[in-house]
């Protein structure tokens, strides 16, 4: 049986607040036909929250995307074909948001240096291997990093067809696309301001002065070239 989940959170990353009915359950999670809850992917991890019904509050601990399924790991059972109330975590969320765009404008910004595309990142750090990058590009980073914050440039979220992407002479664009599962003809482009493009199905914020100044950006030298960009918000 299948059940695909609408999810909100793609159309509007600030909803807090929904209404759904549960469309599969089990012991200790349910499926719903539309949620606003993200699932732990693509490096950002899952919302936490509750799902009210009938006066009583479950948690929702984790969240799981199954094929076109979200799972809502829960600490009690939910009924099938229940109508829920779920509201999410604001601050968790938000928190993974921030950093998680930071992480964009990051990637963007070490970019125009003309470094290779990363091999990893997170909400954290970011990796390259191999690496050129230098204490004082980093620190360059850092302050034009504050600066696009300040700027408060807005950050636009749409969708292209795989088919109309031309990313011939585009290895950081070929990378992209080879980790999209081919079924997936539709893809959702994050732009922040003219400074960082990527493809990504994540949850951002609406303009980078949500993002908020870094509290630290520290590079370091690792083994066998790598290098690894540390990063910190203000809380
Ligand atoms: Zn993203």
């Amino acid at each position: 049986m299948s059940a695909n989940s609408l999810p909100l959170y793609a159309d509007d990353s600030h909803l807090t607040e929904f209404d759904g009915v549960v469309v599969k359950s089990g012991p200790k999670f349910v499926v719903l036909d539309r949620t606003a809850f993200y699932p732990d992917s693509g490096g950002q991890p899952s919302d936490v929250g509750i799902l009210r019904h009938a006066g009583r509050d479950v948690k929702v601990l984790k969240v799981v995307k199954r094929g076109l399924e979200i799972y809502h790991y829960l600490d009690a059972d939910i009924p099938l074909n229940t109508a829920v109330h779920g509201v999410i975590d604001w601050p968790t969320r938000r928190w993974n948001m921030r950093r998680h765009s930071a992480e964009h404008l990051l990637t963007g910004l070490i970019e125009t240096l003309g470094e290779p595309p990363k091999i990893f990142s997170d909400l954290e750090k970011l990796e390259y291997q191999p690496s050129g990058l230098t204490e004082e590009q980093v620190r360059g980073v850092g302050r034009r990093f504050d600066e696009v914050v300040d700027e408060d440039a807005a950050v636009r979220v749409y969708y292209e067809d795989r088919a109309k992407i031309d990313a011939s002479g585009d290895p950081r664009k070929i990378g992209f696309l080879e980790k999209i599962p081919r079924s997936v003809d539709r893809l959702r482009v994050v732009d922040i301001g003219p400074y960082a493009s990527t493809f990504c199905f994540g949850t951002h914020v609406k303009s980078t002065g949500e993002i908020g100044h870094l509290a630290e950006l520290r590079l370091e030298d690792a083994k066998k070239g790598k290098k690894i960009v540390h990063f910190k918000l203000t809380p």
